[in-house]
């Protein structure tokens, strides 16, 4: 099987096709600490294209409750369980080495020493796979939304109320809202697992999609995919997934002339925590330098939102700044050993990360590019010892063809409504 090089494992990893990457690449980043699970992107997303009959159980976007909810029912642990499981019989350990390399472009996160989902299939007794999986059950599926809003018990009282405060680091009883869709991964299982050679990746912006025309319905990348996204539809009896809305990256919305646009669920998104692109990718498969692309800004340079589950293997292309009152230990799993120095990072933003948060939902159009126009000091405080201040910045974002499509300040301007309104205050 080839090698491939895997920068959020920081190494080298087995995967079945050569190395070869498209010239850019669709991605997201998604701040978890402003969602409010509206589940507006949800419906967006499911009113546009998986309306008909026989999608009714397809949420190609879902909006989860951790640690309890998933959808379909239990899909991470599951495989969390197959993977240690594996990892135990090989005696091996998943583990990350934070070594010296970390913080290199090629190894930002440090190494991982554990097995991906495309070793521990290789190594392990589901020879039949190329990536380790399961094909969750039809009860699995059953609903979208399991275990809405439902918190773990508090560790020194389990299975009881907690009354005590909540503070940070982290909250004694907690939950926390994941947003998923297709991750567009750079080395995707679904694509890998497909005997009918039915999946492919854009070469033009990095998005994964299967031709109907050739699926047969074999259903083994829903069992590959570890995000478990592509969907088996009954009456079809074939599968679908996520699409990246491409019309609308390709500027065929009329809305926007001809201009790249955010997808359906990034653009409705009601709690602002959205943010999509496209990065550029050279031919060995590293990000091209560009410092002011949002994405490439808040990802590679600042390095505040963090792949997820980034040990299956399969370099998803969706990004997330993670929880802030959450346990370390849970996010460290789910994100790897990023979180630390990302929510230090979100919790005290340098001037630059604060104005270029003001850039989520702030246009319809895919912002390419950013300017930072500097403000006068609103605000100044001490923070662990260490001195912080608030600049009312403007941050100017701009288009593929270069026309400014969101212009943003950091402090939200106040409008006062003339008393000829009845409920002016
Ligand atoms: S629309 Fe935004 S805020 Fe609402 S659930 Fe979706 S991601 Fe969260
Ligand atoms: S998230 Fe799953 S369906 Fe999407 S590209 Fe990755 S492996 Fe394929
Ligand atoms: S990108 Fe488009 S197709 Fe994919 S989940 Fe969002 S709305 Fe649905």
């Amino acid at each position: 099987m080839p090698e491939v090089y895997n920068w959020q494992l920081g190494r080298k990893m087995h995967y079945p096709y050569a190395e070869r990457h498209p010239r850019s690449q669709f991605a997201f980043v998604f701040n978890i600490n402003r969602c409010i699970a509206c589940q507006t992107c949800t419906m967006a997303c499911k009113s546009t294209w998986t309306f008909s009959k026989g999608q009714e159980y397809m949420w190609w976007n879902n909006v989860e409750t951790k640690p309890y909810g998933g959808y379909p029912q239990s899909w991470d642990v599951r495989l969390l369980g197959l993977l240690d499981e594996t990892h135990r019989k090989a005696a091996r350990n998943a583990q990350w080495d934070a070594s010296q390399q970390r913080g290199s472009a090629q190894a930002p996160y440090g190494t991982y020493e554990g097995m991906t989902i495309f070793e521990a299939a290789r190594s392990g007794d589901r020879r039949d796979q190329v990536a380790l999986g399961y094909e969750p059950t039809d009860v699995e599926w059953r609903s979208p939304n399991f275990y809405e809003d439902t918190a773990t018990g508090s560790e020194a009282v389990p299975d009881k109320l907690s009354m005590k405060p909540a503070s940070l680091p982290a909250h004694d009883t907690w939950f926390f809202y994941l947003q998923r869709l297709c991750n567009h991964c750079t080395y995707p299982a679904c694509l890998a697992a497909c005997p009918r050679g039915a999946i492919y990746k854009r070469p033009e912006d990095g998005i994964v999609l299967i031709d109907q025309g050739r699926c047969r319905g074999y259903r083994k990348c829903v069992a590959q995919c570890p995000y478990k996204k592509p969907m088996f539809r009954a009456t079809t009896r074939v599968s679908e997934k996520c699409i990246a809305c491409y019309p609308r990256i390709e500027g065929k919305d009329p809305l926007t002339e001809g201009e790249p646009m955010e997808t359906r669920c990034m653009a409705a998104c009601v709690g602002k925590i959205r943010l999509q692109g496209l990065v550029q990718v050279g031919d060995d498969g590293t990000w091209k330098e560009d410092r002011y692309n949002p994405l490439y800004y808040l990802i590679k340079t600042e390095k505040v939102a963090l792949p997820l589950y980034p040990q299956f293997g399969t370099e998803p292309n969706g990004y997330y700044i993670p929880p802030r009152w959450v346990p370390r230990a849970y996010l460290r799993q789910m994100f790897g050993p990023g979180v630390d120095e990302a929510i230090e990072k979100y919790s005290f933003p340098s001037r630059e990360l604060m104005a270029v948060l003001q850039l989520f939902r702030a246009s319809q159009k895919i912002v390419y590019r950013y300017e930072i126009i500097e403000g006068e000091k609103i605000f100044e405080r001490t923070i662990n010892g260490k001195p912080w201040v608030l600049y009312n910045d403007t941050v100017v974002g701009f288009s593929k063809s270069g026309k400014e499509v969101a212009r943003v300040t950091v402090e939200e301007p106040k409008y006062v409504r003339p008393d000829r309104h009845y409920n002016s205050i």
